[in-house]
């Protein structure tokens, strides 16, 4: 399997590249040359396999260059008991009669994020050492992305993470969970700025290619398609338990925010999986929500980017909505590259006149949940099930409603569990969320963090010093 640019510009490369180096040379993103397709057979025989059995048979579709008993190895050493809290590590829970949750959180850092970024620690830890390099891992984060990359990568031989986060502006159980890391190759930055400044010192130092290359800089961020990969896996994991044969067909639903989540899922139903409906959940932050009921890709600036009650979702353009462009276009790199002339030229893109073909080609709907929605629903869901949801699967619950029809199971994903978010969950049901037990003494450990001006020379000069 080899992989091109979403622009047409390069040439295919394996999937190795495609792991250490991120965005194509030409700007665009990594997408395989065909998609590999999986028969009813093939499926039906899948059903017997445990988690990891199941990423081996999956990724290795997309992952030729690197030996399947390996690609074994790596699936089983990140999908386990050790670093997940459940037997089943992707387990299914009935909300009711109509909807099912798929619990993606069960992980170190209980978001969804996990499912990725374990796997993408060990194969690069893996790739590293088979090409003899090493890399630093350069990031950001608002909570969820940098917690999972440090749990993924604590010890790992070949990489060090330093990770810059907003002094001041995360929860405290987020704080608690990055900062408590020992590990010698991890180095909480806490920057003395918001989250965009942050950003800002990435891309400034990320930018100096000099500066990239002497000192080995890397990125895992959500459009590596290594990730984009491994959240396949859980599409045929789902449909699997929820189904009893090869004919049945189920809907997601998808809390959505860089369109990385709900884009292995369409990679999953390109790939044969029997999906109907693939349903995008957005919160006030609606960019994709206008785009599938519009067809007009409008993203939004910082300013008018909200800061809501499911914060994960809140972004302002969706990087990963360009490769579902370029399948939508029918793989044309210059059609895709006239697309994104326009966005820079113009703000934005109009698709209007094929905007029926998104869910009769696609499969793909959505819908819009609020504040308010989400505190009603996490409340009501509660009372009515005694089902504690995070405000991010609430967004998603609160959609999928609109868009359950019968006899076809709806399944949401869960993103996060509620303990993360627990101030939200006490606004909706006047009480904190439980912390899971294993957790319970997280934030009475020491905590190693540097304190740092937002400065770029300062970032850059402790990083010569500890690399
Ligand atoms: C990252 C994240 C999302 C959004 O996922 P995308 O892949 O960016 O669409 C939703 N919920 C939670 C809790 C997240 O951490």
């Amino acid at each position: 399997m080899k992989y091109v640019s979403t622009r047409g510009g390069v040439e295919a490369v394996e999937f190795s590249s495609v792991l250490l180096e991120g965005l194509a040379r030409d700007g665009g993103l990594a997408m395989p040359a065909q998609m590999p397709k999986v028969n009813s057979e093939t499926l039906e025989s899948w059903r017997k396999l445990s988690y990891a059995e199941l990423a081996t048979e999956v990724l290795s579709l997309f992952i030729t260059d690197i030996p399947k008993a390996d690609l074994a190895t790596l699936c089983a050493r990140s999908y386990n008991t050790q670093a997940f809290n459940s037997p089943d590590i992707v387990p299914l829970k009935k909300l009711d009669e109509q909807i099912q949750i798929v619990g993606l959180s069960e992980g170190p850092t209980l978001a969804f994020k996990d499912m990725a970024m374990q796997f993408l620690g060990n194969i690069f830890e893996y790739v590293l050492a088979k090409q003899g390099r090493t890399l630093n891992i350069l990031g950001a984060t608002s909570g969820d992305t940098g917690s999972a990359a440090e749990y993924a990568l604590r010890g790992k031989k070949g990489v060090k993470v330093f990770m810059l986060s907003p002094f001041g502006r995360m929860s405290e159980f987020q704080r608690a969970q990055m900062y408590s890391l020992q590990d010698d190759n991890i180095f909480n930055l806490s920057v003395k700025g918001v989250f965009d400044e942050c950003q800002d010192i990435v891309k400034a130092l990320g930018n100096d290619l000099a500066f990239k290359e002497q000192y080995h800089l890397g990125a895992v961020n959500s459009i590596n398609f290594a990730r984009i990969s491994a959240q396949v896996v859980y599409y045929f994991w789902a449909w699997l338990r929820a189904t009893q044969s090869s004919g049945e067909t189920v809907s997601f639903t998808v809390p959505s925010g860089n369109f990385g989540n709900v884009l292995s899922g369409h990679i999953a139903r390109q790939m044969g999986l029997p999906i109907r409906r693939l349903v995008v959940a957005t919160n006030e932050n609606n960019v994709l929500e206008e785009f599938f009921n519009t067809g007009i890709y409008r993203p939004r600036s910082p300013e008018q980017t909200y800061a809501t009650s499911s914060p994960s979702m809140d972004i302002s353009k969706a990087s990963n909505f360009e490769r579902f462009i370029y399948h939508f276009v029918g793989e044309d790199g210059t059609q895709v590259k006239a697309l994104w002339q326009e966005l820079a030229d113009k703000g934005q893109f109009d698709l209007s006149a094929r905007k029926a073909e998104f869910e009769s080609q696609f499969g793909f709907v959505a819908g819009v949940s609020t504040h308010e929605d989400r505190l009603s629903t996490i409340k009501a869901e509660f009372e009515r099930n005694g089902y504690l949801l995070d405000p991010h699967t609430a967004d998603g619950v609160k959609v999928a409603r609109e868009f359950v029809e019968e006899g076809i199971p709806m399944l949401v994903l869960e993103t996060a569990l509620p303990a993360k978010f627990t101030e939200t969950i006490q606004e909706a049901i006047g009480q904190p969320a439980p912390v899971p037990e294993h957790l319970k003494g997280l934030k009475d450990l020491p905590q190693r963090v540097e304190i740092m001006d937002c400065d770029v020379e300062k970032v850059r000069a402790y990083m010569i010093k500890h690399i």
